[in-house]
């Protein structure tokens, strides 16, 4: 089969090309699929969501100008959207931007700004400064909004109008809370606590947190004592010398081997595939990507691969954008280890702007065995609350033990 050919009708690999390459819309696509661009088409996740096949989310970058020279284009044809390549089509969904984004909460700050939605995720940043900056050694591929200045706090009603905005439209299933460097020893979960308890309190969901891992390993009891059912400490580069280059701040305020021992750790507290850590493809080499994905699975974490696409404000703008050629093996390496661990793969899903491990699966070839795979797994979200159900349940009796030990 051509190569193109591969590439449009696998979910997979199309998944990966879109986010590296873009999708271009002409004006009359925007107008007749009803996308509204005065909301929410701004910032490193600001592209079009998309469904593919087999229910894969894309975030699909379309107002940047490299996305004028993509090969894909996106068509509407009797009020359906599909994917144009080289005279072949695939059917896709386009999913508008929440409608809650148009909201402020009551004390006028547009939720727009405070909750992002990711697939079934709605991504918060509580405190949007990261100490870092100060010190002028922050991650040099960072393009989020953090500072250590200029940031901003938002309460914990601001926060919960966002998280009840966003699933009273039916729009999330996970909320994501991250946090950028501060130093304190807790890896600033002492911030967090007030937030994961009243989403807790209010709403009957799962709840990630991001956050650089802390000095002791009493305050991950802690994070999962106080009801975070995920957690991420991101290496992001797991070859050690570029490790140093890229990440200066995690590098000397933190160190490597924190990061490992923290994970090792958390993979022991957190149930099995609810302890990830990213690593981002394409700013070390692939066989480096692919002996972190190999390390951390065995520690039973799971790897998870964002692709690195840089923006004008950051410092790596030498960097050179690798092929889908270069990744493909890097996902399949990621399926075939996480698999091989007995890691869970129910728990990271559904996100837009990244491969999940159960997508990793496209990577394979095998794709009579995904259409199967793909059916059963979609059929075990009806279990998810099932699955949340357990895992509170589990933190109860293990968060009694530790308190009685
Ligand atoms: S820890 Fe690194 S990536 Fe995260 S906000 Fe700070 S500088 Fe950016």
């Amino acid at each position: 089969m051509k190569k193109t050919k591969t590439y449009l009708h696998n979910p997979g690999y199309l998944k990966i090309d879109l986010m590296l390459c873009g999708i271009r819309l002409n004006e009359n696509a925007v107008k007749s699929l009803g996308i509204d661009l005065s909301t929410g088409y701004t910032g490193i996740t600001g592209g079009l969501d998309i469904i593919l096949p087999y229910k894969t989310w894309v975030n699909a970058p379309f107002l940047e100008d490299f996305a004028k020279n993509s090969p894909y284009e996106l068509i509407q044809k009797d009020g359906k959207a599909f994917i144009k390549r080289e005279g072949e089509s695939v059917k896709v969904k386009i999913i508008p931007k929440p409608d809650f984004y148009k909201l402020k909460t009551t004390t006028g700050i547009p939720l727009s700004k405070i909750g992002n939605m990711h697939g079934s995720y709605v991504a918060i940043t509580p405190d949007t400064r990261c100490e870092f900056f100060n010190m002028n050694i922050e991650c040099r591929y960072c393009a989020g909004n953090f500072n250590s200045k200029g940031g901003v706090v938002y309460s914990v009603e601001e926060v919960l109008e966002t998280v009840e905005a966003a699933y009273k439209e039916g729009k999330a299933e996970i909320v994501y809370l991250s946090i950028g460097f501060s130093e304190t020893p807790d890896g600033g979960i002492e911030f967090l606590k007030p937030y994961i308890k009243a989403i807790k309190k209010h709403f009957n969901t799962i709840v990630a947190v991001e956050a650089l891992p802390p000095k002791e390993n009493k305050f991950i009891d802690e994070t999962y004592a106080v009801g975070a059912d995920s957690v991420l400490y991101n290496m992001e580069i797991f070859d050690e010398k570029l490790f140093k280059e890229i990440c200066p701040g995690r590098d000397e305020l933190i160190g490597r081997n924190r990061y490992i021992n923290a994970l090792k750790y958390a993979a022991k507290v957190f149930p099995n595939g609810t302890v990830a850590s990213n690593l981002i493809v394409g700013l070390e080499p692939a066989e480096s990507t692919m002996r972190g994905i190999d390390f951390l699975t065995d520690l039973g974490v799971v790897p998870i691969l964002p692709i690195y696409r840089p923006v004008s404000s950051v410092k790596l703008l030498s960097y050179k954008i690798p092929s889908l050629d270069e990744i493909a093996p890097v996902y399949k390496h990621l399926y075939h280890a996480v698999k091989k661990n007995r890691i869970n793969m129910n728990w990271v899903r559904d996100i837009s702007v990244i491969t999940t491990p159960i997508e990793a699966m496209f990577f394979t070839g095998d794709m009579s065995r995904f259409k199967t795979m793909m059916h059963k797994f979609y059929k075990s979200k009806l279990g998810l609350k099932t699955v949340w159900g357990l895992s509170t349940l589990r933190r109860k009796l293990r968060v009694r033990e530790v308190g009685e030990g």
